[in-house]
């Protein structure tokens, strides 16, 4: 087999990921200083997507000089690199998560900059707030890096936008046909209903504390006046979002509220981290849910010992994936996250593009952002 990606093994002794690329190189274990000529923007290393023209990474696995990031959830944005680019609307949170002091230059979407001999923009990826496409053009080709996206409705971020390109990498997270999102308004009426039919529970609803919770309670707030409560991890991003304009519903801090507050009726939301924790017993029989794209999965609410899920995800469901892999006008696509092989060997059979599986570059299962 023969991949047209060239592999340029840098002067940090990095090694190939030998998945997909183990093919017509002969690397045999010797440090490496093995340079084909470079023919394509981008090339997968050991730490991540490289861009050896520009010299930069997008999302890298390690520190590196360089790091261009799609967003500021964990497993895409680490700690520890020289330099960054990302949106400006991810500064806040990045600051929060990398640090005050990171070297951080912003771009907005469309901005187009150019690092080396590559030119580079962001673009809307609708997946959280301040979240990118990585569009990088080089040698006359164009590569689109995804990130995490979705192509439904979300009140606190710019919607995703496609962009053509030669080669597409995209995630997989929910890469099933079974997975079918319906709209997050119908989603966040089914959370309020559960919420008011139990006037004598306290509701505990846990969602991811960067994205999910923001965009459930931007919808809650257009359906009540009445305040949530919110664990702390969910307010301190709250404060980012409101700071970059996003209306959210009324919120209250669940560690603010008096000693012997009455729970009853309330509707408080938590990250999936709280679940079970000792954080949990102030509440007294409360009602618990998960609001998560794998509780479309049956028995996925049971075995995590939630009462009720809601299906709401801020990754692209099946259909959104096809749709967008086929808008973007790529004759290669890489696919990265969860099922890539599933979605890699439907592209190729029901559509004719040839498509890779990039192997699980980032660990979404202990990710955020789901
Ligand atoms: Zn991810
Ligand atoms: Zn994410």
């Amino acid at each position: 087999m023969r991949y047209n990606v060239c592999i340029v093994v840098h002067d940090h002794n990095s090694t190939l990921v030998q998945r997909g690329f183990n093919a017509h190189f002969t690397h045999g274990g010797q440090t490496a200083r093995m340079t084909q000529a470079v023919t394509e923007p981008l090339a997968l290393t050991a730490r991540g997507l490289y861009c050896a023209v520009g010299n930069f990474f997008i999302d890298p696995l390690e520190p590196v000089d360089l790091a261009i990031l799609t967003h500021a959830h964990a497993d895409h944005a680490r700690r520890g690199s020289r330099r960054y680019i990302a949106t400006r609307q991810s500064e806040r949170i990045l600051r929060l998560r990398l640090g005050e002091d990171i070297d951080l230059q912003t771009l907005e979407y469309g901005e187009q900059i150019t690092v080396g001999d590559a030119k580079v923009s962001l673009h809307p990826a609708g997946h959280v707030l301040g979240s990118a496409q990585v569009r990088v053009e080089a040698l006359g080709r164009v590569w689109v890096v995804s990130g995490d996206y979705k192509r439904d409705d979300d009140p606190t971020c710019v919607p995703f936008e496609p962009v053509r390109c030669d080669v597409f990498v995209t995630e997989a997270t929910f890469a099933l046909p079974l997975y079918r999102w319906q709209p997050t308004s119908s989603i966040a009426a089914e959370l309020l209903e559960w919420w008011k039919r139990a006037p004598e529970r306290p509701s505990l609803v846990f969602g991811y504390a960067f994205g999910k919770a923001q965009r459930l309670l931007a919808e809650i707030g257009k359906l009540t006046d009445e305040p949530v409560y919110v664990h702390g991890s969910v307010e301190r991003l709250n404060d980012a979002y409101r700071l970059e304009g996003i209306a959210l519903a009324r919120t209250e801090g669940v560690a603010e509220q008096p000693k012997g507050f009455d729970w009853r009726g309330k509707l408080v939301m938590a990250p999936p981290s709280a679940h079970r924790s000792a954080w949990m017993r102030k509440f007294k029989d409360p009602q618990t849910a998960f609001a998560s794209g794998w509780m479309a999965v049956r028995g996925n609410r049971r075995r995590r010992g939630y009462e009720r899920g809601f299906v709401l995800s801020d990754h692209a469901d099946w259909q959104g994936l096809i749709q967008t892999v086929l808008e973007t006008g790529a004759s290669r696509v890489l696919v990265t996250h969860g099922q890539s092989d599933v979605l890699a060997r439907y592209l190729e059979e029901t559509h004719g593009i040839r498509a890779e599986p990039l192997g699980n570059l980032y660990d979404g299962e202990s990710g955020d952002g789901l």
